[in-house]
């Protein structure tokens, strides 16, 4: 029998996470389908209980619904706990078990795909949502050195402050009108990729070395276009990301890697 997943989102009609998880499923010979179902802002439990009803296996969550996710898991892993997101969904029996796989995926991208060993490098995390909070501490993990900035200067403080732990964590207002030394590799984690808005940036954060990320994918956003303006050379969407965090969701659901090349080769052609 065909064991049901999905993608809940608002908005979703830009997921790809359908077309992934499908070549995936033909690539590993897995029997499953893959839908994108776009939940109303006050309907994500709802549409949660839903799915369980009608014996769906597990979901993906994206925006704007990881934080309310990471609150309706029953049990959650080490790195969801860590990040107060959840991404990946797997129902099984009364049990709801949340997980987040941005971290793992962005970090394989960047160090994998692009080939930026992020050890002792300095990085810039734009953004203090759900997505910043699921990569912060795998960035950290992987040896990089990490400053957070955001639009409410507060969620950025507490987003440091909740890193505390795993080691000194810097805070950049985005308010300030310049950075004395530039950052290796800067990500953009907000979602103003999404309504084509350019996040505000001190002056000075690049350098003709760095690596400019944006975790919006399949086209040039304004950062992207910020970046090369500012002589960037190696600059990455988020496509990559998408594709290698999904392939940790699909191993969580379906315990087999997919090979992520072929894939992420395909949605490039
Ligand atoms: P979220 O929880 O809604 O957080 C949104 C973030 O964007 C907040 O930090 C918010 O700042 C900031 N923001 C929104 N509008 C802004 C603006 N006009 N100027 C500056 N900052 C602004 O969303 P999320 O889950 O973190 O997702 C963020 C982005 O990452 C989305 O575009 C999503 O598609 C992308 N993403 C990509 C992947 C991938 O696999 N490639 C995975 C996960 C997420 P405030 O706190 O000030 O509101």
């Amino acid at each position: 029998m065909t064991d049901r997943y999905a993608v809940i989102g608002h908005p979703i009609s830009h997921s790809k996470s359908p077309l992934i998880h499908r070549m995936f499923a033909k690539q590993t010979g897995q029997d499953i389908s893959y839908e994108a179902i776009e939940a109303p802002l006050d309907g994500f439990a709802a549409t949660i209980e839903r799915l369980r009803k009608e014996g769906y296996k597990g979901c993906n969550v994206t925006v704007p619904f990881k934080f309310e996710a990471f609150n309706r898991a029953t049990d959650l892993s080490e790195r969801a706990r860590s990040a107060q997101a959840v991404n990946t969904l797997r129902f099984k029996n009364d049990l709801i078990l949340g997980d987040n796989t941005d971290g793992a995926g962005l970090v394989r991208d960047i160090e994998h795909n692009q080939n930026f060993p992020l050890s002792g490098k300095r990085v810039l995390l734009m953004g203090a949502g759900g997505a910043a909070y699921g990569v912060a501490l795998p960035l950290i993990s992987s040896g990089a050195s990490l400053t957070v900035s955001n639009r409410t200067h507060e969620k950025a403080v507490q987003l440091a402050r909740h890193l505390q732990a795993h080691g000194v964590v810097e805070v950049l207002d985005v308010k300030a009108s310049s950075v004395a030394t530039p950052f290796d590799c800067i990500i953009n984690a907000t979602s103003v990729g999404l309504t084509d808005d350019l996040p505000e940036l001190p002056e000075g954060v690049f350098h003709a070395g760095s690596l400019a990320y944006d975790m919006v994918y399949s086209r040039e956003t304004k950062f992207m276009a910020l970046a090369k303006s500012n002589g960037v050379k190696k600059i990455a969407d988020g496509l990559g990301m998408l594709v290698e965090q999904a392939a940790e969701a699909f191993f969580i659901w379906r315990g087999v890697r997919p090979d992520t090349a072929p894939v992420l080769a395909a949605l490039r052609g």
